[in-house]
């Protein structure tokens, strides 16, 4: 006889579960926690986002008081600027010292100062210091110390008005000093003042328009706290740059411009443009007389990118590394808001505020865990239904099941199909010499032998005992006499062991029958099963076809 070979893989052993891994209920339990899964984290990423629009609204809210402050700041100090500018230009008909004798030598000193609250009784008072020596009464000097001296008033309601603020003040080229309130002896004339940073800032080839200059912040020396000052340009109407005027104020108050309960998810801060940090939350107090840093206020992660956040195009959020991070500009002020937000801590925080929505999310995957385990356990139940516990082949159910289906399609199609039945020879032997283990052992094997015997669509079945039988579709008595054999041939090689390791070899005896129409699935396995009987009584270890004749 001539066998053909046959691939050698081993094929899992055949299983009766018709569901498999994509049922469709596993695919519409997937599904439905896939879209409750997606749909959970688009409500997160939309409740994150509404987070961040209602800070954002927040921080513009800010933004707008913080600039409405600070442009009332500017026209306050423009008002002071217009007021000396008028004075310097066309000075109101007033005393001028020293005429009147109210400017006095300060022993000890080269300088005059005055007036004191007692010569300027009922009205505010400020302090007026000059360089000596006096200027005679008719000069340019006198008019400008007369136009100083005459502005205290507004000095006054231009610090009541502005509650931060510490000291109005005029420094003039010509070395004069007005500073609002008086304090006895505090303040002079120096030279010094005409070094500061807010004259040389203010002064025509640094500041040609003639605009505000903001000053960096610094402790104050009387111990008043982190301030800054701005100052204005003074000119006269011949266009001579004549000094300053400007206040000193205080920046702790700033804070509270960013405390809303929306910010915070974040911190917020503001900063000027030298990086110094003007408010914040924890960094800047109104005692402290050192001053933090924008690196300070950052996380460690964006600390390189400190320049880069000074430079933000102001708006909405920007991502940058793992912050969000809001700038904002206040437009008088050469400041500006920023905002870092976590983006860790956010997205923590607003799951933290979605515990039912989390709750149906929790609820929901454990339905369809169970479920699905439901649906594995009818499966198995289904599968073991039908399979042989010993072999994992078909059983005798499944088998007669198939072979009805076999037999109405060959009815259909008019295409053949066969049937093969095998014994194990002298199995009883097996069971007496090796025991009872090794036999079920030698059962499991050789149902391993057949399924990688056989192909796919061939059904194999432990039919009891050592008894099996396989079904051939589409296979005339021929081809089943080609299986049988190589069946045959593969048993008689297979490797079997008793329980000390002794190999000992076993033998199948097999019957093969090809259904013929109109033949019951009982006819045909009583067929099978008399060719299988001759292969007995014929001397075992051997396959015999049905011939017809009993
Ligand atoms: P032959 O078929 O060649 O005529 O001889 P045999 O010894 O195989 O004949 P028989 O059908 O009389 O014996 C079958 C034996 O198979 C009887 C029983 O002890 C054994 N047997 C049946 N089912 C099992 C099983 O599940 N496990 C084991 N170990 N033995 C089984
Ligand atoms: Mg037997
Ligand atoms: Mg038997």
């Amino acid at each position: 006889m001539n066998l053909p070979a046959r691939p050698t893989t081993t094929r899992r052993l055949p299983t009766a579960s018709p569901a498999g891994l994509f049922s469709p209920q596993r695919l519409l339990i997937a599904a439905l926690a896939l879209l409750a899964a997606v749909g959970f984290c688009q409500l997160w990423a939309a409740r994150v986002d509404r987070t961040l629009l209602v800070a954002e609204a927040q921080l513009v809210d800010s933004q707008i008081a913080l600039k409405a402050t600070l442009s009332s700041a500017t026209a306050q100090l423009a008002l002071l600027r217009v007021g000396l500018e008028q004075e310097l230009s066309d000075p109101a008909p007033r005393p001028r010292p020293p005429a009147d004798g109210w400017l006095r030598p300060v022993p000890g000193r080269s300088a005059f100062a005055g007036p004191t609250p007692a010569s300027s009784p009922g009205g505010p008072a400020s302090n007026i210091t000059l360089a000596a020596p006096l200027p005679a009464p008719d000069g340019e000097r006198a008019a400008e110390l007369a136009a100083a001296a005459g502005q205290t008033p507004l000095f006054a309601a231009v610090k009541n008005n502005l509650g931060n603020v510490t000291w109005v003040y005029y420094y003039s080229l010509n070395k004069i000093l007005a500073i609002y309130p008086y304090e006895q002896g505090s303040v002079y004339w120096s030279d010094a003042l005409l070094d500061r940073d807010i004259v040389a800032n203010a002064a025509p080839d640094r500041n040609p328009a003639r605009g505000c200059y903001w000053s960096d912040l610094y402790a104050d020396s009387a111990g008043k706290g982190l301030m800054c000052s701005v100052v204005n340009p003074v000119y006269d109407r011949q266009g001579r740059f004549r000094g300053i005027v400007g206040f000193d104020f205080t920046v702790d108050t700033l804070i509270t411009y960013l405390n809303g309960e929306e910010l915070a998810i974040g911190t917020p801060f503001i900063v000027n443009e030298a990086g110094q940090l003007l408010a914040h939350p924890t960094l800047v107090k109104s005692s402290d007389n050192k001053i933090a840093t924008i690196e300070n206020a950052l996380p460690p992660a964006l600390r390189p990118e400190a320049n880069r956040l000074l430079a933000l195009p102001p708006g909405g959020f920007a991502a940058v590394g793992d912050s969000y991070v809001a700038a904002l500009d206040l437009g008088a002020a050469p400041w500006r808001v920023l905002f870092i937000v976590d983006k860790r801590r956010l997205g923590l925080s607003v799951l933290g505020d979605m515990p039912f929505e989390i709750a149906g999310l929790g609820l929901l995957l454990l339905a369809g865990y169970y479920f699905l385990k439901t649906v594995r356990l009818s499966e198995e139940l289904a599968r073991l239904a039908v399979t042989d516990p010993l072999s994992g082949l078909a059983n005798r159910r499944r088998f007669m099941d198939v072979l009805r289906g076999e037999i109405e399609r060959s009815r259909r199609s008019g295409k053949p199909f066969a049937l093969l039945m095998l014994d194990i020879d002298h199995f009883k032997r097996v069971n007496d010499t090796y025991g009872h283990n090794v036999g079920d052992k030698v059962i499991i094997a050789l149902a391993r032998t057949i399924a990688a015997a056989v192909r796919e669509i061939d059904t194999a079945a432990r039919l009891g005992g050592e008894e099996f039988a396989v079904i051939l579709p589409e296979t005339g008595l021929a081809g089943a006499l080609v299986v049988a054999e190589r069946l045959r041939l593969a048993v008689q090689a297979m490797d079997v062991r008793a329980e000390d390791g002794a190999p000992f070899r076993i033998t199948v005896s097999l019957g093969a029958a090809e259904w013929s129409a109109g033949a019951a699935p009982e006819e045909l396995l009583r067929r099978a099963d008399s060719a299988l009987y001759a292969s007995k009584t014929g001397g075992r270890n051997r396959v015999t076809p049905y011939s017809g004749t009993p």
